[in-house]
């Protein structure tokens, strides 16, 4: 407190060049800091829960019969609206949002930047003097889209593209403007977004999945593929944030000395919410509820500082837009209560990463969940050919599937230190893995009943078992979670439709040779459920080696998943060599989700943004460096000599000391020649034309080479240098005071 009160009459005459009075400035509004009231409705939840969308409910409420008829049916069957639906349908959009205040629309899209974009367009038709809201606007618009990145598919004389409206997600209203979720494409018809290959996913996978369940049943006609991702997320004071300029630039600390209390402790997890986190989570629970986002629970993380969200499932694409609004309305409410959400990967060293939980599952129109064992011997055997087809899908695309959460941000969190491998295998507990050895050995082995769930297959080949939920392995990045799969390495910050898109097409793909196999021992003679057991058995042998239930963190899976041959690509350019395999490539243009075009284009679109994060977090380092760090230790050295020249004059023993600058002198060293030689290697790597080859070159030769050996001096001069001095806020401050 007291260096506070000596400082703060300065504090506007000198913090331009001097930092440390900028923290110290943050630091003295953070003790200032009151709660902010929070606005709850008086009513409960299911009074004002969606009260902000226009879906299918208020379409049923607002349009005519017939109308309504039509436009469900194409929402259900993946078919295009005619013209005077649509019409239809924006009239009345338009007098709903116009009841509620709105002034304006947008086609709210997800271009491949990450985030969501848009352009706002008045109702208000100035030429006819009144408001206006036509089919063709809601179906189509055409934004100044020149500026988003595409890979080479729109060239610059060429930068129109369009966006179009989806009608399988609702419209809602955000603040004034009606906002409409639509797919961004080229004026040529490729894809420019992360929504419509998922669109195309859906509907491959809908397709498999439904021919496969007639194999049980002929009355199932569609099958939805379910998503509820667990968001994580780490919550900073604002003013704080502001005086890190890495947080502000690169949404994580480049440098900073571990706490001396981390989460070794682990007393946050589970532990009350802090006042003003807690203001927060209310107010944006109430946001998304108004919104029609489902968001269900709260809750500490491992982390210090460190929370999580998570929504009830739904329907894929509406689930990710959700996902993509609620991240925004998170960040607007955070503003207002003077807080600053993080969704990077990694945001602190040292501590738990940043992940977006996706559990995923496919769902029949009867209401079956193909992944919820059951007590009935049919509903069994279907249980099991989605349950074993999954895991030789992820069997034979684990290398996708990883390139599919790849980003400059998640490279920090997969296979860095101290985070999970960027090995792809799944664990599905030891009741699971017995049923399946079981079943591949012919076996007739019977595993003791509980009053748990039974799985009563009625095949003498398939054992009964008992399946018990609680079997849970937190280090798996593919896990079954008893009637899910829980694809844990996609990235807190990512878009999950990139992910989602990968899995639901690799599946897809899966669950097509499946039947065909199926049909050719049929065609063969075989009985049908024996054909069934017979392809699944050849499956689970197969796919063993994706398996795993070990510790998947600890170094012997790391050597065990080579012995497997299991890919473990470490960084972001590496693994997305995949998409661009002819196996892949193919895979992908064979269920119509991407030609090689569009996937090229997307990969080259990918690499460039891993190039620009790589770039800007090594200016930013520089930068800190050379004007924050270098300066603050000089400045302190200076004081020791002098302290030291003072000792000496004394007659005084001033060896500690000398050790000490000495040991700066050795950081300063170290830290400007690498951060020179950075600068070097950055002017050779940017004139490397090929871009996986500068992709490539940044991650080996910037990050990988510089980025480590230079924080690790910066961390160790922030233990040297007098705390009063220190230009950056520290972890202890960011991570423990509210
Ligand atoms: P867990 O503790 O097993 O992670 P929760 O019930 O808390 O389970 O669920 C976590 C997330 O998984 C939630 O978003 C939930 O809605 C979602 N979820 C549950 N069942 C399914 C399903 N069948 N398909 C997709 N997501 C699901
Ligand atoms: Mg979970």
């Amino acid at each position: 407190m007291k260096k506070r009160a000596i400082f703060a009459p300065f504090l506007r005459q000198i913090n331009h060049y001097h930092m440390s009075h900028l923290r110290f400035e943050a630091l003295k509004k953070l003790n200032e800091r009151e709660r902010v009231p929070v606005e709850a409705p008086a009513s409960v939840v299911s009074k004002f829960f969606g009260e902000n969308v226009f879906g299918i409910e208020q379409m049923r409420a607002t349009l005519a019969p017939a109308v309504f008829k039509k436009v469900a049916s194409a929402i259900k069957n993946h078919e295009k609206i005619d013209e005077a639906t649509a019409d239809a349908v924006a009239s009345a959009a338009k007098s709903w949002a116009m009841s509620k205040g709105a002034t304006h629309f947008t086609h709210w899209f997800q271009p491949m930047t990450g985030g969501t974009a848009e352009k706002h367009d008045s109702f208000f038709d100035a030429l006819a003097g009144i408001e206006k809201f036509k089919g063709s606007e809601l179906v189509q618009q055409e934004p100044d889209a020149s500026s988003f990145p595409s890979g080479g598919i729109r060239s610059t004389f060429e930068a129109r593209g369009y966006t179009a409206w989806d009608p399988t997600s609702p419209m809602f209203l955000y603040g004034k403007t009606l906002s409409i979720p639509t797919i961004f494409v080229s004026y040529t018809g490729e894809t420019l977004d992360t929504k419509s290959p998922l669109l195309k996913a859906l509907k491959a996978v809908d397709l498999a999945a439904t021919k496969v369940c007639q194999l049980f049943d002929k009355d199932i006609q569609h099958v939805t593929a379910s998503l509820g991702p667990e968001q994580e997320y780490f919550v900073v004071d604002k003013a704080l944030f502001m005086a890190r300029p890495d947080l502000v630039m690169a949404g994580r600390s480049v440098f900073g000395h571990a706490p001396a209390r981390g989460q070794q402790m682990e007393d946050h997890y589970f532990g009350s919410i802090p006042g003003r986190v807690y203001d927060f989570m209310k107010e944006f629970e109430i946001e998304c509820w108004r919104l029609g986002i489902p968001v269900r629970t709260r809750h500490n993380e491992v982390a210090p500082s460190q929370f999580e969200v998570a929504p009830l499932f739904e329907d894929v694409n509406v689930a990710n837009d959700h996902n993509q609004l609620m991240m925004d309305v998170m960040g607007r409410v955070a503003e207002k209560h003077n807080l600053k959400v993080l969704f990077h990967e990694k945001p602190f060293a040292g501590l738990n990463g940043t992940g977006k939980h996706n559990n995923w599952s496919l769902i029949t129109d009867s209401g079956i969940n193909l992944y919820a064992p059951s007590s009935s011997a049919r509903d069994n055997l279907l249980f099991l050919t989605f349950f074993v087809t999954t895991i030789k899908a992820v069997h034979e695309h684990g290398d996708l599937l990883r390139a599919s959460i790849a980003t400059a941000a998640n490279d920090f969190r997969l296979g860095a230190n101290e985070a999970p491998p960027a090995i792809m295998s799944v664990f599905i507990g030891s009741q699971m893995s017995a049923v399946l050895d079981e079943l591949e050995k012919k076996g007739n082995v019977k595993i003791e009943k509980g009053d748990n769930m039974y799985m009563k297959l009625g095949i003498d080949q398939i054992p009964e078992i008992i399946l018990d939920a609680t079997d849970r392995n937190r280090t798996s990045p593919f896990a079954f979670t008893g009637n899910k799969f829980e694809f844990r390495a996609v990235g807190g910050s990512d878009n999950c439709a990139t992910a989602m898109t990968a899995l639901n097409t690799i599946v897809a793909d899966q669950l097509e040779k499946f039947f065909e196999s199926v049909n050719k021992e049929i065609e063969k003679g075989e009985e049908k459920r024996m054909a069934i057991v017979n392809v699944l058995r050849k499956y689970i042998k197969e796919s063993k080696d994706v398996r795993f239930e070990g510790d998947g963190y600890s170094d012997e899976w790391v050597k065990e998943a080579a012995k497997r041959k299991l890919g473990n690509v470490k960084n972001t350019p590496r693994a997305l060599e995949a998409y661009l395999t002819k196996k892949s490539a193919d895979l992908f243009e064979r269920h119509g989700i991407m030609s090689h075009k569009e996937n090229e284009a997307r990969v080259e679109i990918r690499l460039e943004g891993y190039i620009k994060r790589v770039q800007i977090e090594a200016r930013v380092i520089g930068d800190l460096v050379m004007n924050h760090i270098v300066p603050t230790a000089i400045n302190y050295q200076s004081k020791l000599i002098t302290n030291a020249n003072g000792l000496k004059g004394l007659g005084i023993d001033n060896k500690a000391v000398v050790q000490t600058i000495k040991e700066i002198s050795g950081h300063i060293d170290t830290i400007k020649t690498n951060v020179r030689a950075m600068i070097e290697e950055r002017k050779r790597i940017n004139k490397i034309t090929d871009t996986h080859k500068r992709a490539v070159a940044y991650c080996d030769d910037i990050k990988e080479k510089y980025f480590d050996v230079i924080r690790d001096s910066v961390d160790k001069l922030e233990l040297l240098v007098d705390d009063e001095d220190w230009p950056l806020v520290k972890y202890r401050e960011l991570l423990f005071l509210r």
